[in-house]
């Protein structure tokens, strides 16, 4: 119950400080300044395995330290930061953060998966693959333990283009997860099409569960999609004991949310996954 009063008041507290800005032109002055400046730090929220009980993931998701705001999350900017072509250099600082930290935690034989977040122009940029490959073997990486997330809506904007960056992807070994699953459009084709090897569905539907029978169903038939193509599947924004137990009895057997942890610092991340040992 903390953490998820916690989480929810950090929520509340983020959409008020977004209103402190006066227009977008203020923000994207202040987040040129801030790629300049490194005041964008990786937080980490812990992915769990239902089935094996251990945390077998972490998402690195962005926090801004804005030096009269205080901390901003990304709802207040990424998309800003998209529009105007900002995210190029902010996406590829988190990419190489991402790999560094990884890096960190194979050396300390802490054995656990990176997903890192990849907006579209990122992901259209052209020099994605590169970065990855330059990254993986810089950061002597197994490449099957970073695990890229993308939108499906993203992934749609040039399906030539997608597909074969994907493909090429996959050969390196790197893992690509559909982000919000199940809010896009075309669901099912690009299942087909592009080499998947995970699927995150959308917090509303886990929010949902209790409520609604539709929910329910939605998520036991993407369950089994996911089942019968192979595809391994994260439920996000798991925030009660109750939804992690549907989960768990229909089989979904991955789980990230305010139940286990929010998104915390690399230190905390570390104690995190000793204290959370400990109970096994
Ligand atoms: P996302 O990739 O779907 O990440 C999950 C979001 O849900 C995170 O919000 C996380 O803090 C929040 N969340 C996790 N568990 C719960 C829960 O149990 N309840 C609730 N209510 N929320 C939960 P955050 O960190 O504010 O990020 C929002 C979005 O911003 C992300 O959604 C992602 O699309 C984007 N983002 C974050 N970091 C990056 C980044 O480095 N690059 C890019 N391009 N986008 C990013
Ligand atoms: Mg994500
Ligand atoms: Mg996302
Ligand atoms: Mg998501």
């Amino acid at each position: 119950y903390a953490k998820n009063k916690q989480g929810n008041a950090i929520q509340v507290f983020n959409s008020a400080l977004l209103n402190t800005f006066k227009d977008n032109a203020e923000i994207e002055r202040d987040l040129a300044m801030a790629v300049k400046c490194r005041q964008f730090e990786l937080y980490y929220q812990p992915l769990k395995d239902l089935k094996k009980q251990a945390y077998i993931g972490a998402e690195a998701l962005i926090r801004w330290h804005h030096p009269k705001k205080g901390v901003l999350y990304p709802g207040a900017f990424i998309d800003i930061a998209e529009q105007t072509g900002l995210i190029t250099d902010i996406g590829a600082w988190v990419l190489e953060a991402a790999c560094k930290q990884l890096n960190v935690w194979q050396h300390r034989q802490i054995d656990i998966s990176m997903h890192v977040n990849v907006s579209a122009r990122q992901f259209f940029s052209g020099s994605l693959f590169e970065h990855v490959w330059e990254l993986i073997s810089r950061y002597h990486l197994k490449p099957h333990s970073l695990i890229l997330e993308i939108t499906e809506t993203e992934l749609m904007g040039d399906i030539r283009f997608a597909t074969t960056l994907c493909k090429e992807l996959a050969e390196l070994g790197v893992g690509l997860a559909i982000d919000d699953f199940g809010t896009g459009y075309s669901s099912m084709r690009y299942l087909k099409q592009f080499p998947i090897t995970k699927l995150k569905i959308d917090r509303s539907f886990i929010s949902d569960l209790s409520v609604s029978h539709e929910s329910r169903e939605i998520v036991s038939a993407i369950i089994a999609m996911a089942s019968a193509l192979n595809i391994s599947l994260t439920a996000e924004g798991v925030e009660t004991e109750e939804q992690e137990l549907f989960l768990a009895n229909n089989a979904c057997h991955q789980a990230q949310g305010f139940l286990y942890s929010p998104a915390i610092r690399e230190a905390e991340f570390g104690d995190f996954l000793e204290s959370s040992a400990v109970i096994l």
